[in-house]
């Protein structure tokens, strides 16, 4: 083993990517506290990841992803799902599809009950103090924090269809799913500053990295954590087939994912003794819960043909392609600067569901995530899936060796709730798209397809067509170390031993409503101040809840979640609704025309101008040779 000269820092940190970026700009923020980054990944630097509309291209390369695949899953034909996890700097925020949502004040309701001090009160102004809101801040939303996010531009006159048609089947819309009501349809952000991807090594590792205390060593894959007793004192890795050793005088954070995470950990003698000794591996601590519990959303592309040339099939020629990268390179703008996931939604299908657990991502586009299956025609998506699924996988150990892949299973729909969930998801959205605001655009249904009615046939749907949509979490969960499956404590240490700490996807108590680089990147960023939150930090949020009910279309406003300037007195409680005031009747009609009119509006109001100017008599001045 190379000794690199015993070297020792005061922290060593595993993996750069969402959580570990962020860790190692505020960990080093004191230009003194010495901190090693080991990164298995090498340079972002590439056109792939920097353009927003690539997306779909760096996930699919071994270069920039550990392409992991998980075990023939056996309620979905035994079908093998993609499990890309980003292997570059930045990590999955390198290589994923750029969306920012937070999650649901109320999910962090829920990781309070079991990890006390992660309530949306104490998690609110990490999220507001990590944002650089593009459109600007207010009392949810940060706008000068190092983490720039911006919404599209909406130019498609798709997007806008969505949002209405969603309203005429009577939702709500939400001005910011990020703010106050995540509820409803609206706009989406994106991770996007000057036309170019944002990732966390952007916001927070980049910038640290010319301090003389912050070391980041890239190719450097972390084989061990190394214990005396049961203290974690340093890491074996490997760089260029060599073996080093760093020491960590203080901790060794553990940000590799929910793959590599708990990989690591039973790698290192951390997890059930069983599995371990089966292996050869000496134990170092029984740890049940580690690499158990694992978590995902699945979700499936509801697309229509579009009777309109109006897609981003229209782009698919390579001359098309050209021109995008072209424009891109030169000014950071056009169709190269978006995912392309510019409008959403968020909903509850029934009653008596406490807030919303489907999520909707519009695509004017029919396409798979991943890229690979294009439809031959014009066409327009929602990918939709619940994101509360009942189903628990794991990622076991194939062998003892750090280079061999786990066992990765989801165990996809195994709980029949997930069955009904799926089956709702496939009706509701059926029925969004049958709205009159898609009259003009609606073709065929190219998939499921009309004739997918029965719950049988819809079963067979989400058999073959459901995709992962890339947000495995849970498998090194927080709780009190009195809970027997819980890995970490709510001060993220793993619980039984000393001198080491996860910190990334893996540890979230249970999965949020969206997806998970902002509550990642929020879990970094809260860490090192965890606990010592300044009380006049303490958000003041209102945070309204609505639901669909019934064929009448109407919504009704259910509750709120109020949370106070008082600190530990705030609690979430449901309120008194006045049944009379809180019924909202929708009116889908005259929200068409009441949206058409102020387009029509903004179209029409420079060539009034125009027209009063020449009629004040300065049209001639301004015409005169
Ligand atoms: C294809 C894809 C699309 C996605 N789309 C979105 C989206 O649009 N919006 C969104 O919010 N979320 C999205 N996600 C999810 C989100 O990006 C992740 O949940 C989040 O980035 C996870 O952060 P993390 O810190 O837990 O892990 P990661 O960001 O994955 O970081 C882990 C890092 O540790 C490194 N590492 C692991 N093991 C070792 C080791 N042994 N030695 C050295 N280094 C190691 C890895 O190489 C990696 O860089 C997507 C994810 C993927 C993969």
């Amino acid at each position: 083993m190379a000794s690199r000269d015993l070297e020792t820092f005061d922290f060593v940190i595993i993996g750069a990517g969402s959580a570990g970026s962020v860790l190692a700009n505020r960990l080093s923020v004191d230009g003194h506290t010495t901190v090693l980054v080991l990164e298995f990944g090498g340079s972002d630097r590439s056109m792939l990841i920097q353009m927003p509309a690539a997306l779909s291209i760096p996930m699919n390369m071994a270069r920039y992803n550990w392409q992991y695949e998980t075990e023939p899953e056996p309620h979905l034909n035994g079908r093998r799902l993609h499990c890309p996890r980003g292997k570059v700097i930045g990590g999955s925020s390198s290589i994923n599809g750029l969306v920012y949502v937070r999650g649901n004040p109320l999910d962090f309701e829920r990781w309070e009950e079991g990890a006390e001090g992660w309530g949306y009160r104490h998690v609110l102004s990490y999220f507001q103090r990590a944002e650089a809101r593009q459109e600007g801040g207010d009392a949810w939303r940060g706008s000068s924090g190092p983490l720039a996010t911006r919404y599209g531009r909406v130019e498609n006159p798709l997007y806008t269809a969505f949002v209405e048609a969603a309203q005429q089947a009577g939702y709500p819309a939400t001005k910011d799913i990020n703010g106050e009501q995540q509820e409803g349809f609206g706009r989406m952000d994106m991770t996007v500053r000057n036309g170019v991807r944002w990732s966390a090594a952007d916001a927070y590792l980049k910038p640290a990295m010319r301090r003389p205390n912050l070391t980041v060593r890239t190719y450097a894959l972390v084989t061990r954590i190394l214990f005396e007793g049961t203290r974690a004192v340093g890491v074996g890795y490997l760089q260029a087939n060599t073996e080093y050793e760093g020491r960590a005088g203080r901790e060794i954070i553990l940000s590799g994912g929910p793959i590599n995470s708990p990989h690591l950990l039973k790698l290192s003698g951390v997890g059930p003794a069983e599995e371990l000794t089966a292996l050869g591996i000496d134990v170092v601590h029984h740890l049940p819960g580690v690499g158990e519990n694992l978590q995902d959303y699945l979700e499936f592309y509801f697309q229509i043909a579009c009777t309109q040339p109006i897609t981003l099939y229209s782009q698919r020629s390579l001359t098309s392609k050209a021109r995008i990268v072209a424009r891109w390179l030169m000014r950071r703008d056009g169709l190269g600067a978006t995912n392309h996931f510019e409008t959403c939604g968020f909903i509850r299908s029934r009653a008596g569901i406490r807030y919303p657990y489907i999520q909707y991502h519009f695509l004017p586009l029919a396409v798979t995530y991943d890229g690979k299956g294009l439809a031959s025609e014009h066409g327009f998506q929602a990918h939709v899936g619940p994101m509360r699924s009942k189903s628990r996988g794991f990622v076991r150990l194939k062998s003892s060796n750090p280079r061999d892949y786990p066992r990765i299973r989801f165990n996809y729909i195994s709980h029949e709730d997930d069955w009904i969930e799926m089956r709702a998801c496939v009706r509701l959205t059926r029925e969004i798209f049958a709205q009159t605001a898609f009259d003009p655009y609606r073709g065929r249904e190219i998939q499921p397809g009309a004739h997918v009615r029965t719950d049988a046939e819809i079963d067979a749907f989400i058999r073959e067509k459901v995709e992962s949509a890339y947000h495995p979490s849970f498998s090194c969960r927080m709780g009190r170390s009195s809970n027997p499956m819980a890995v970490v404590d709510p001060e993220t240490r793993v619980i039984g031993l000393e001198g080491l700490r996860v910190v990334d996807s893996s540890i979230m108590p249970s999965i949020t409503t969206g997806n998970l680089n902002a509550p990642t990147i929020m879990i970094g960023r809260r860490r090192p101040t965890i606990f010592s939150v300044s009380p006049s930090l303490q958000p003041r949020t209102r945070a309204i809840t609505w639901r669909r009910i019934g064929p009448q279309r109407s919504v009704e406003c259910l509750s709120s979640y109020l949370a106070t300037t008082s600190g530990a007195s705030c609690q979430p409680r449901e309120l008194q609704v006045n049944q009379a005031s809180a019924t909202v009747p929708s009116r889908p009609r005259r929200a068409g025309h009441w949206v058409r009119l102020k387009d029509f509006t903004r179209r029409v109001w420079p060539l009034l101008l125009l027209a009063r100017l020449m009629s004040l008599g300065l049209g001639s001045v301004l015409s005169r040779p």
